[in-house]
């Protein structure tokens, strides 16, 4: 894949043995990819890509401002994912203690009979935190090592736009709660990603080489990131 700059927006370009060339625009983070014809040559992308540059501004505007997809019921069978993995939710009511345990295929909410929808969710969102927080820590610790650089707090919330932040001045990162969903080599590649800012601020070509000497197929765990099935909580 090749990553064309115009402006502030980044395409990503896949050439295909494909006739027309095609540009979409793609949830949650508004990501913009070209697929392009394998003859065509890479400034003639730029020229397409940047004659739909106000139908792309306009695209993602409304993706930022919309609802991700439909609500979570926290309903019996229901589809939720931890780590790249499918589970299904079951409900139960074996003591009137809550907690969430993870079984082979399933997750299983232990909530009193009647439980509301946001006592369910409250209690899962929970533990999704919980599992983030304990797998972050260690890759933290391995890239300070890596990056020799020292992550003083870091903090995990929901996000509605990117997968993670970071204050170099602060020395802290944010990551986005909804990591816990996707298989673990994306947390690991956003927490790179940050903490690289804290050498490099922007996504210049020392930036970039960061990221390669630390995790060479980053492109791919990106895009795994920027397309992969995103469902809401
Ligand atoms: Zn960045």
């Amino acid at each position: 894949m090749t990553e064309l700059e115009i402006g502030d927006v980044t395409v990503d370009v896949v050439f295909k043995d494909i006739k027309n060339v095609h540009l979409s625009v793609h949830p949650p983070t508004g990501r913009v990819r070209v697929s392009a014809p394998s003859a065509m040559n890479l400034e003639t992308v730029r020229l397409f890509a940047l004659s739909k540059i106000g139908w792309i501004r306009n695209t993602q505007r409304k993706i930022k401002s919309q609802e991700r997809e439909t609500p979570r019921e926290f309903l019996e069978r229901e589809s939720h994912y931890l780590w790249g993995k499918r589970y299904l939710l079951r409900i139960e009511d074996h003591y009137g203690r809550a907690d969430v345990l993870l079984g082979h295929n399933t997750i299983e909410l232990n909530v009193p009979m009647g439980a509301s929808f946001e006592q369910k969710r409250d209690l899962l969102l929970a533990w999704y935190r919980d599992a983030l927080r304990t797998a972050s820590k260690p890759l933290i610790a391995l890239f300070e090592q890596h990056l020799g650089v020292e992550v003083r707090r870091f903090f995990i919330q929901r996000m509605r736009t990117k997968w993670g932040s970071s204050s170099p001045a602060r020395q802290s990162i944010r990551l986005n709660l909804d990591l816990a969903r996707f298989e673990p080599e994306c947390l690991r590649y956003v927490i790179l990603h940050e903490m690289a800012h804290f050498i490099v601020p922007n996504h210049n070509a020392n930036f970039v080489a960061l990221l390669d000497r630390h995790m060479p197929d980053w492109r791919l765990i990106r895009a795994k990131l920027n397309y992969g099935p995103l469902a809401e909580f």
